[in-house]
């Protein structure tokens, strides 16, 4: 676990991501992990004194979601917030929509009991957290700006693990994110736009959180373009 003072990161084999974001009024938990991570979640919620009080998805993987059900029969009351487009692949719903690339969906989509009651579009706000649109590894994904600080959680739009890369194009030396994508034309364009937000810090579902991406990131755009 690496902590700052307002985000700690919670790590299942070293691979898998979720966030503890510090509030007035709690913790903010972006991602649940796999099957397990509840009690990594929970064990670090304690540690820094407050209490969970809200999960965000940031998108529907199994990787992601894998730990929101156990999460949800301990804190019964918790908010569960997750992008309007990807609330059906989290029902199960694996239909893709009108207008979107006719792609085929990609990595597992378990889907969860537990149900949002907070569906989220661009431009919201989680907290101090800004919801932005991040489609492409799936047709929903949101990444999520923390408006104090300009910290970019970006789900899987980029990864850090064996090197900063997007999921555009599988990096050999971490391929699964790359491999899990569905629309990789889609993944690039969130890329380049997530990299205008100028994030001062990355902090992705795979790998370590990076300082000043911004070189980094370019680097890998410009691989995930080739
Ligand atoms: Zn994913």
């Amino acid at each position: 676990m690496t902590s700052s003072q307002k985000l700690t990161r919670v790590t299942q084999i070293g691979a898998v991501n979720a966030y503890l974001v510090a509030e007035d009024d709690g913790l903010t938990l972006v991602d649940t992990g796999m099957r397990g991570m509840d009690r990594r979640v929970l064990a670090a919620a304690e540690r820094l004194g407050a209490p969970i009080v809200r999960v965000v998805l940031t998108h529907a993987h199994g990787d992601h979601v894998g730990g929101l059900d156990a999460l949800v029969r301990r804190l019964p009351e918790v908010e569960v917030a997750v992008s309007e487009r990807e609330a059906p692949l989290l029902a199960g719903d694996r239909t893709l929509r009108a207008g979107e690339p006719q792609a085929r969906l990609r990595g597992s989509y378990p889907g969860t009991r537990a149900r949002a009651g907070r569906l989220l579009v661009p431009g919201d706000r989680v907290g101090s957290l800004e919801v932005v649109a991040a489609p492409g590894h799936t047709p929903g994904q949101i990444a999520l700006l923390d408006a104090r600080d300009r910290t970019l959680l970006c789900g899987d739009a980029f990864s850090t693990l064996g090197g900063v890369a997007t999921t555009a194009r599988p990096n050999p030396r971490f391929p699964l994110p790359g491999l899990a994508t569905w629309h990789r034309p889609t993944a690039l364009e969130t890329a380049r736009a997530l990299r205008a937000l100028r994030p001062a810090r990355l902090a992705p579902g795979h790998g370590r959180v990076v300082d000043d991406p911004l070189a980094a990131m370019d680097a890998a755009i410009a691989r995930g373009a080739r």
